[in-house]
C-alpha cells in the first residue's frame, strides 16, 4: 500500500502510486518515514513537500499517506512548550537527547502521560453545542486552560466529573460520543468565529510611541522591519512582555541557526512583569531550527496561527508574532523554484500576496463559537526583513497592503541611540479613528485634540529641519522655532523610552495622555506668549522646562505630579510680558 519515490529535489519530492493521495495530506516518506505534505498531484504524481533533510532518500523508496492534512494537536500541556514548524517538541526532546531531532522521529505534541485536574463547568444533562465549556484545567499558574465541546459535537452531557485525567481520557460524554482533552486541527484551515466584530479596542504594550501614535487594536495586524541592529528584539521583547494579551505565541523564522537559538535562549529568561512569572506560563515558542530544511518553515506559521486562534476561541485574548516573514517567504519561493513554477517578481511565485493575505486575514475579534457569547481576540504582528533594507522589495510590498499598522524601526534612529528606534515620519496606525472612542472613555476626551497635536509638531519639524539646512537656523521665525523646541521635548521626553528602566519601560495609557497634553498645553501657552511679543529666549529659558526631563519617570501611581510640573509651566508663561 505505498507508492514509491520518483525523483528528489532538495525538500521536493515526488511519488508515484500512492494509494488514496489527496493534496495538502500529510504523507511518510521513505524508511525513515519523514513527514512531508502533498502539495500538488498531477494525475498520479505528487509534488511532496517534506519538512526534513531529504538526504539518503532516492527513487523507490516507499510513500504513505496518512489520509489526514497537517494538523495541530490542541489541549492542556500546549502552554510554555517550544515546538517546531510541525509541532513536534523540541524542548521534550532536547531535555531527553540534548541534541536536535532525528529524522523522521514521531513525538506526540503533548504529555499523553501527565494528568490535569479536570473540573467540570457544566453538569449531566446540560445541553451543549460546539465551543461550549466543558470544563477548566489549570495549565499554568498563569492560564486557565478551557476544555471546548470540539468541532461538529453537540448534544446532551452525560457522565462529566471533577478529576485527573490524561489529555487522551474521555472526561465527558457529548451527544453519545465521547470527548477528551486533547482534539485536532487542520493547521491550514481558520477556526470559525460564530460572529466577526470590528476591532475597537486598543492593544495597549505600555510603549508610548506606539500606543499613543501608531495604536495597534486587539484582533488587528501590523508589521514591523527590522533592520539588523535597529533594535528589534528589544522591541519584541517589550511587546512580548507588556502587551495586555492573555497568550503570546511566537514564530521564529531564523536566517540562520544561532539568530533561533538566541530567542530559545532569551524567551526562556523572560518575565510576566505583572506576575513577576516567567512568561513562558502564557507563551507557546514555534522555532524553526538550523537543521530543518526551509521548507519547514512555511508550515510553522499556520501551527502559530491554528494554536493562537485556539486560545482565542477560549475567550482569550492572544498576539501572535511572527519573525520573520521575510524567511518564511523565502520557502515559498524555494518551493516554488523547485516546482518550476512560473516565478513572479524577484523569483516570488505569484501567489505570494495570496498566502501573506491567509495568514494575515487570520487576525480578528469575534464572538467565539458556543452559547455564553465569550469574545475573544487574535493580534498579528509580523516582522519582516527585506535584504539590505529594501522597503519596495516584494514580500514588504505584499504586507504593507495587507497590515494596518507599520512601525518603521529605523537603524538611523538606532545608531543615534534613540529608542524605540521607531521613525514617526513613515510608520503608522489606520486604527487611529476605530480607537478613538476607547480612548475617549477609558482615558480622556482630549486625547484625539492632543495626539493630533504632536504629530503635527513633529511633521512641521521634519520640514523645517529642511529648511534649516538649506538657508541656516536664523531663517526661521520665532513661532518655528518654538516648535522645534517643542519637536525636541517630544522626541527626548516622551518618544524615548528605556527598555531597561524600572518605571520608563512602561506607561499607562493615563500616564501617556498627561504627558502628552502637558507638552501641547505648554506649546500652546507658549504660542500665545510670542502673540504678546514675548521673545522666545524667555520662554525656553524659564527654569520650570528643567523638570519636563523628568516626567518619564513619574511613576504610572503618581501621575498627578505631571499636572504638577504642566501647571508650573503654564502659569510661568503666562506671566510673561
Ligand atoms: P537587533 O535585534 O535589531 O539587532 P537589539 O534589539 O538587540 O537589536 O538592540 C540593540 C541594542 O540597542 C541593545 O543591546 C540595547 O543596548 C539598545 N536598545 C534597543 N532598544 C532599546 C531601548 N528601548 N532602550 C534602551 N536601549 C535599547
Amino acid at each position: 500500500m505505498f507508492g514509491r519515490v520518483v525523483k528528489v529535489s532538495g525538500p521536493l519530492v515526488v511519488a508515484e502510486g500512492i494509494p488514496n493521495a489527496r493534496m495538502m495530506d500529510v504523507v511518510r516518506v521513505g524508511k525513515l518515514r519523514l513527514v512531508g505534505e502533498i502539495i500538488e498531484l498531477v494525475g498520479d504524481r505528487a509534488y511532496i513537500q517534506v519538512y526534513e533533510e531529504t538526504a539518503g532518500i532516492g527513487p523507490g523508496d516507499p510513500v504513505e499517506s496518512s489520509n489526514e492534512p497537517l494538523s495541530v494537536t490542541l489541549g492542556p500541556g500546549i502552554i510554555s512548550s517550544i515546538y517546531d514548524g510541525i509541532q513536534r517538541p523540541l524542548d521534550l526532546f532536547w531535555k531527553t537527547s540534548g541534541a536536535f531531532l532525528e529524522r523522521g522521529l514521531d513525538l506526540p505534541p503533548l504529555d499523553m502521560e501527565r494528568r490535569w485536574h479536570f473540573v467540570p463547568k457544566v453538569k449531566d444533562g446540560d445541553r451543549v453545542t460546539t465551543g461550549d465549556i466543558l470544563g477548566e484545567v489549570e495549565e499554568t499558574p498563569l492560564v486557565v486552560h478551557r476544555i471546548m465541546v470540539p468541532y461538529g459535537v453537540e448534544g446532551v452531557v452525560e457522565g462529566i466529573r471533577e478529576g485527573d485525567f490524561r489529555v487522551t481520557d474521555v472526561v465527558a460524554h457529548v451527544g453519545g460520543k465521547g470527548v477528551t482533552m486533547a482534539t485536532k486541527w487542520p493547521v491550514r484551515k481558520r477556526r470559525p468565529f460564530a460572529k466577526k466584530l470590528p476591532v475597537k479596542h486598543p492593544l495597549t504594550t505600555g510603549q508610548r510611541i506606539i500606543d499613543s501614535l501608531f495604536t495597534l487594536a486587539k484582533g488587528g495586524t501590523a508589521a514591523i522591519p527590522g533592520p539588523f541592529g535597529s533594535g528589534k528584539t528589544v522591541v519584541q521583547h517589550q511587546l512580548a512582555k507588556w502587551a495586555d494579551v492573555d497568550i503570546v505565541i511566537f514564530v521564529g523564522c531564523g536566517e540562520r541557526g544561532n539568530e533561533m537559538t538566541d530567542i530559545l535562549m532569551e524567551f526562556p529568561h523572560l518575565r510576566d512583569p505583572k506576575s513577576g512569572r516567567p512568561l513562558m506560563e502564557r507563551t507557546v515558542l514555534i522555532a524553526n531550527t538550523s537543521n530543518m530544511p526551509i521548507a519547514a518553515r512555511e508550515a510553522s506559521v499556520y501551527t502559530g496561527a491554528a494554536i493562537a486562534e485556539y486560545f482565542r476561541d477560549m475567550g482569550y485574548s492572544v498576539a501572535l508574532m511572527a519573525d520573520s516573514t521575510s524567511r518564511w517567504a523565502e520557502a515559498l519561493r524555494e518551493m516554488s523554484g523547485r516546482l518550476e513554477e512560473m516565478p513572479g517578481e524577484e523569483g516570488f511565485p505569484a501567489y505570494l500576496g495570496s498566502r501573506l493575505a491567509e495568514f494575515y486575514e487570520r487576525a480578528g475579534r469575534g464572538i467565539c463559537l458556543g452559547q455564553d457569547g465569550r469574545e475573544g481576540s487574535l493580534t498579528i504582528i509580523g516582522s519582516v526583513s527585506p535584504p539590505g533594507g529594501d522597503f519596495s522589495e516584494p514580500v514588504v510590498q505584499n504586507t504593507l497592503r495587507l497590515v494596518k499598522v507599520f512601525w518603521g524601526l529605523d537603524y538611523k534612529l538606532a545608531h543615534q541611540r534613540h529608542f524605540p528606534a521607531i521613525n514617526w515620519l513613515i510608520s503608522y496606525s489606520l486604527y487611529l479613528e476605530s480607537l478613538d472612542e476607547a480612548f475617549a472613555k477609558d482615558v480622556d476626551p482630549d486625547w484625539r485634540r492632543v495626539r493630533g497635536v504632536i504629530l503635527k509638531v513633529l511633521q512641521e519639524e521634519s520640514e523645517l529641519e529642511e529648511i534649516v539646512r538649506l538657508v541656516g537656523e536664523d531663517a526661521l521665525s520665532g513661532r518655528e522655532r518654538l516648535t522645534l523646541f517643542i519637536a525636541r521635548i517630544i522626541r527626548e521626553d516622551f518618544l524615548y523610552q528605556s527598555a531597561f528602566d524600572e518605571v520608563d519601560q512602561f506607561s499607562t495609557l493615563l500616564k501617556q495622555f498627561k504627558m502628552m497634553r502637558l507638552i501641547v498645553n505648554v506649546y500652546e501657552e507658549a504660542l500665545e506668549a510670542l502673540q504678546r511679543g514675548v521673545a522666545l529666549d524667555r520662554i525656553t529659558g524659564l527654569e520650570a522646562f528643567s523638570k519636563v526631563a523628568r516626567i518619564r519617570f513619574v511613576p504610572n501611581d503618581e501621575v498627578g505630579v505631571i499636572d504638577e510640573i504642566e501647571r508650573e509651566l503654564v502659569v510661568s508663561i503666562s506671566a510673561l510680558r
